[in-house]
């Protein structure tokens, strides 16, 4: 019997790497069933070499637990080691590496948690002693056993063992027997070793004999040697990668299309990725894609190695060529990492491309569900936007899909405004909008629907991608003026007739204080008042809430404009009944307010002409005089013209229908508007 110490220079790393990787222990099982799976192949490919003439017979990984003996067992028929190896490779290079490996992260222990590099030594990490009984392939090989209790005292000694191969066995320490529990055994194979390449078996297959559940003599394999990411495209139908998609995630829709990814040159990476219907509230559908390393699960969490907006895919990506045992800040800058995830992003876009060129049909069905993923894409990665502004669509209101470029050719003649802008008119919500998406359409205007989560900040990006072109909410202003042409209409009331009004209408919406009231001279069909909204401060305050950080407007309250229609028939009637009850005393006013402000001009050139220190005190009062003189005269027109409003049912009556219109009549008011309708019945 050989003993020796292990070659350290601390002088118990044991304690270390049983603290420091506290949170992640569970590791050590992957790391051991890693290394018997690559023993395994290792004969495989020894053997196809011709280095290796023995039969290579049963090859699967034997994994047990000994609850009363407190250990578990993980056995393989692989390529085993030599006494010369095993003091090789576990007493030297394993420990030196464990060693190095703790000294390099000492300080950031969440860079380590999960990853790989501790290899065989992780094993401690649960144990207070470990055994390795190994006999290598070659022939005539001694059996040799290796045992070491945590300190860096080991033994190795020449035993019997009959078959090719190693077994590891642990002694479970006190804190680690949640281990010995087969539940949680069979969850973290379930977890790590699915799809490992090499059979592993756990437990024995169950049937159902006689009423109850009895062990039959098969061994339970665990995993997926073969899957679907593995195998050729040309090998795989729809329904293979379907039926993979629910072997990874049991429950969920069906996903919509799915990307065989298979590169060689200049990095490694194969794996498919699914694209999942993503309808609302894209945070929880993140953190879907699983990280593999030759088959071995890595983790889940794919942020730093593939484009935040591919996070919401599904699927699996294994490569070989994505360091793991780095932090998550280091990866971004990882040149393979970047050449990956721009790979990834490419073959994205041009599947979807393909899918669009070959299959418009089913590539417009499932819109509405990508759309999300794609929008945002457009958003976060140029690259992306580059390629997807070709196949993106746009939806109008009748439920028909553009391109970009379809659409503007769509729409160029008819919206394109006086200053040559091209005009997308849009809804968010076609019940909501139906009277404003209605007079657009009758006007010969085309309406786009845009009611998904992120098409208000897919808006500004195109506006700023797209030349001279801007986005128009349909209700933000009257039909007339939401495309401005050169086309006047004539007002069938004379300007100052105009200006009254606006007071007139003033006195309803006095109470509503962000209520702002606009002349516009309509056609005498159109509705004699209505709400608009201005598409500049209703889009900050959409961005606001949703998270587009300009804060200063969200916190703004909402504004909207009553646009009164001079040349509907009531509203002239009003003004009609303006002249009729207040004519005179308006004429006076205007006749002073006239001669006031002639004066005012006057004395002001003349002021004007002098310097500053020319002008006596006199002339200078005389004028402020005038100036407040013109001031009372405008209130006290302001007052003439409010009064006859506030005394006007009519007045009120027009206004409500607009708020109705626009669903913002509620509670006493809509009370107060019922009451006023049957009076005026
Ligand atoms: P790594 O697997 O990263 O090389 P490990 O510390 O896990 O590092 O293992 C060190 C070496 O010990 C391996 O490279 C391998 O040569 C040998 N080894 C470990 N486990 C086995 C095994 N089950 N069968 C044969 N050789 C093994």
């Amino acid at each position: 019997m050989q003993t020796g110490k292990i070659g350290v220079t601390t002088e118990n790393i044991f304690p270390i790497i049983k603290k420091f990787l506290y949170s992640d222990h569970e590791i050590f099982l992957r790391e051991l069933i890693s290394n018997a799976v690559d023993a395994t192949q290792k004969l495989k490919t020894m053997s196809s070499a011709g280095d290796f003439n023995g039969v290579i017979g049963e090859t699967t990984i034997q994994v047990s637990v000994d609850k009363k003996k407190k250990t578990i067992k993980i056995s393989d028929c692989g390529i085993g080691m030599t006494k010369d190896e095993l003091d090789k490779y576990l007493n030297q290079i394993a420990f030196s590496s464990a060693n190095d490996f703790l000294d390099k992260y000492k300080d950031q222990s969440s860079a380590i948690i999960g990853h790989f590099g501790l290899g065989f030594y992780s094993s401690f990490m649960v144990s207070d002693k470990v055994e390795v009984i190994t006999k290598s392939y070659q022939e005539g090989a001694q059996a040799v056993k290796w045992s070491c209790d945590g300190s860096p005292e080991f033994s190795i000694e020449d035993v019997e063992k009959e078959n090719r191969g190693t077994d590891v066995i642990l002694y479970i320490d006190k804190e680690s027997k949640d281990f010995l529990e087969e539940s949680k055994i069979e969850q973290l194979l379930k977890k790590y070793c699915k799809f490992l390449p090499v059979d592993i078996a756990f437990g024995k297959d169950k049937e159902w004999k006689d009423g109850k559940m009895v062990e039959t003599g098969k061994d339970k394999i665990i995993n997926n040697t073969k899957p679907a990411w593995t195998l050729k495209p040309a090998d795989l139908k729809d329904e293979d990668y379907v039926k993979f998609y629910r072997e990874l995630y049991p429950s969920g829709d069906e996903p919509l299309f799915n990307i065989h990814l298979n590169v060689d040159y200049p990095f490694k990476l194969t794996g498919i990725l699914y694209f999942p219907k993503i309808k609302n509230n894209i945070e929880i559908q993140k953190n879907k894609i699983q990280l593999y390393c030759n088959q071995v699960f890595v983790t889940d969490s794919v942020e730093g190695i593939v484009p935040e907006f591919l996070t919401l895919l599904h699927g699996v990506i294994d490569s070989p060529d994505i360091p793991l045992n780095v932090s998550r800040s280091y990866l971004q800058s990882d040149s393979n990492v970047k050449k990956i995830s721009s790979h990834i992003t490419k073959k994205v876009a041009d599947r979807l491309g393909d899918i669009f060129k070959n299959n418009r049909d089913e590539f417009e069905k499932k819109w509405d569900n990508l759309k999300l993923f794609i929008e945002y894409g457009m958003m976060t990665d140029e690259k992306f936007y580059e390629k997807a502004s070709k196949f993106a669509l746009l939806k109008n209101t009748d439920e028909r899909y553009f391109t970009f470029e379809e659409y503007e050719k769509l729409i160029k003649e008819n919206q394109t405004d006086k200053n040559k802008t091209l005009i997308y008119l849009y809804s968010t919500n076609k019940t909501d909008q139906y009277t404003y998406i209605d007079k657009a359409k009758n006007k010969g205007y085309d309406v786009l629907l845009l009611d998904g989560q992120l098409d208000v900040h897919l808006i500004n990006q195109l506006e700023s991608k797209l030349k001279e072109s801007r986005f128009v909410r349909v209700d933000s202003d009257v039909v007339d003026k939401l495309i401005e042409k050169d086309e006047t209409r004539e007002s069938k009331l004379s300007d100052e007739l105009k200006d009254d009004l606006k007071s007139v209408f003033n006195v309803s919406v006095k109470s509503k204080e962000v209520f702002n009231v606009v002349i516009e001279t309509l056609d005498e069909k159109d509705a004699p008042a209505l709400i608009t909204q201005s598409e500049f401060m209703r889009r900050m305050k959409e961005m606001a809430q949703t998270g587009g950080g300009m804060n200063f407007y969200g916190e703004l309250p909402d504004s909207y404009n009553l646009v009164v229609n001079p040349n509907h028939p009531l509203v002239i009637k009003i003004s009609e009944g303006l002249q009729a009850e207040a004519g005179a005393s308006l004429d006076e006013n205007n006749t002073q307010r006239k001669r006031l402000k002639d004066e005012i001009d006057f004395m002001d050139k003349e002021q004007k002409k002098k310097k500053a220190d020319e002008i006596i005190q006199v002339e200078k009062d005389d004028l402020e005089n005038l100036r407040k003189e013109l001031s009372a005269l405008e209130n006290s027109r302001k007052d003439i013209l409010e009064s006859y409003g506030a005394a006007n049912k009519v007045v009120k009556q027009i206004i409500d229908l607009a708020l109705l219109a626009n669903n913002m009549l509620r509670g006493e008011e809509l009370s107060t508007f019922v009451k006023r309708s049957v009076d005026l019945l």
